[in-house]
């Protein structure tokens, strides 16, 4: 049976009054009513309703990393829902996609990390992991340990506890838990550094590390997360060394540490997992979602160490803790089909090669005057607009130079994320070079577009 929808521009929009958008300045759109509708998509691109064919260039929402419409995926879903639609992973029922996702997960993942808890979304993944280690600690009579520290600039998620981790700039007018998260120096040396060095900048953030910690007392903390690369807090890369720094000062303290891997899992940085690939630390526990079943269904993972499964499976606890849909079949089945693929099409490694195309093909755009910072790594990769190149200062706000960019690159075919003054790029990880070289040769046309207005 199709659903027969209404695709025509007017007809999406007229029904879209109803839709409250996500992350979105809902009196501007009500204002302007302006939409992008997108009906369809196709391996690396998609179409909107006006006919027009798109690069994907944030790949749905970094996370189609395998790209659109791959048939094995679907047919994986399909077939797992004519098999068991639906059942549960509470009490003691599993079911055979959720068991073999979880070892694959465990056999993928790094190191000791080979229990897996399921949900839906990024944020309840992370709001997961830091309720599990709340219960680990409880459980080994240690209930004062209870802190998060989290940094300026992270992007965790928008349930009530993710917010709270997430950068505060991103809640003003909204409430947040407070007092159970502190919030770290951004380690973005462009911006921040101040004249440092960038071994001396990488040496004040440890220091605002151990400083926060001798404040707060690590017998109050219970973790610390951290995205390899911040992405929605503007793609930013710490310097070289932070991640093992960072991780040797929690171990030391007991504190757990979280890796958001939300983004940067399932080959946007060339890996399956960056932690320990890319940056050479080994996790506490490991959050996933998006790519994971690049983005074919709603589904997220905790993985947590041996060790922690070990205290929170111990006699005379309950583990009050997970979601009707947790490991749901048909989330399962795409995310075991999607790891197929990207196993047999060596996704990961081919990112290798083309991500590094497509990281110096936006590099190159440094060149441009508006352009103050290019960067980020492979499929992962932020260009930052400013008034003086010299100085670093910021256009306004109200300028909307991120917005114009966007929308004149969206005008030659590409789609792109305005985020302030910050451009982002997350395509799939499965553009032919053609189209990788097509990206950046239409965003030097649209930066230079914009350039001549501002
Ligand atoms: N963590 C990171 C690093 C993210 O980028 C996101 C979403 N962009 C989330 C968590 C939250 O994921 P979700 O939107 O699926 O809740």
């Amino acid at each position: 049976m199709s659903l027969d929808l209404d695709v025509s521009t007017d007809g999406v929009l007229t029904a879209d009054t109803h839709l409250v958008q996500s992350w979105a300045n809902l009196h501007a759109l009500k204002q302007d009513g302006a939409r992008t509708v997108i009906v369809a998509a196709d391996g690396a691109f998609v179409f909107d309703s006006e006919g027009n064919r798109l690069i994907d260039g944030i790949g749905g929402l970094w996370c189609v990393n395998a790209g659109h419409r791959r048939r094995e995926i679907i047919d994986a879903i399909t077939t797992q829902l004519e098999t068991l639609d639906f059942y549960s992973t509470f009490y003691n029922f599993t079911h055979p996609p959720a068991a073999a996702l979880a070892a694959k997960l465990a056999e993928l993942a790094p190191g000791p990390l080979n229990k897996v808890h399921f949900s839906s979304s990024g944020s309840d993944a992370n709001d997961g992991a830091v309720r599990i280690l709340h219960h680990y600690f409880n459980r080994l009579g240690r209930p004062a340990k209870k802190k998060v520290l989290s940094r300026h600039g992270a992007y965790h998620g928008s349930t009530h506890l993710a917010i709270a981790m997430t950068t505060p700039g991103y809640s003003e007018g909204w409430d947040r838990a407070e007092g159970l998260v502190h919030h770290l120096r951004c380690p973005h040396y462009w911006r921040e550094g101040d004249g440092m060095s960038e071994a001396e900048f990488l040496d004040a953030l440890l220091d605002d590390l151990r400083d926060t910690i001798e404040r707060i007392g690590a017998e109050n903390i219970a973790c610390y997360i951290a995205e390899p690369i911040m992405g929605a807090g503007g793609v930013i890369v710490p310097p070289e060394g932070y991640h093992r720094a960072m991780a040797a000062i929690c171990r030391d303290n007991e504190i757990k540490y979280i890796a958001d891997e939300v983004v940067t899992a399932f080959g946007r940085l060339g890996h399956f997992f960056a932690s320990e690939a890319v940056f050479g630390v080994q996790p506490d526990i490991i959050t996933v979602a998006k790519g994971v079943t690049s983005g074919y269904q709603p589904l997220a993972a905790t993985i947590l160490s041996d060790e922690i499964h070990e205290v929170v499976s111990s006699p005379g606890g309950m583990f009050f803790h997970g979601m009707t849909y947790s490991g749901h079949p048909a989330g399962a089945a795409a995310g075991l089909a999607n790891i197929g693929l990207m196993e047999s099409e060596r996704i990961p490694e081919r990112v290798r090669t083309s991500g590094r195309r497509f990281e110096a093909g936006l590099r190159a755009l440094g060149d441009l005057d508006m352009v103050g910072e290019v960067r980020g790594s492979h499929f992962m990769m932020g260009i930052e607009f400013v008034r003086d190149k010299a100085d670093k200062t910021p256009f306004a706000p109200e300028e909307l130079v991120g917005l114009k960019v966007a929308q004149a690159a969206q005008k030659r075919g590409l789609v792109a994320r305005p985020l302030g003054n910050i451009l982002i790029l997350s395509p799939t990880l499965v553009m032919d070079d053609a189209t990788i070289d097509r990206c950046a040769g239409i965003l030097r046309e649209s930066i230079a577009e914009v350039a001549a207005h501002v």
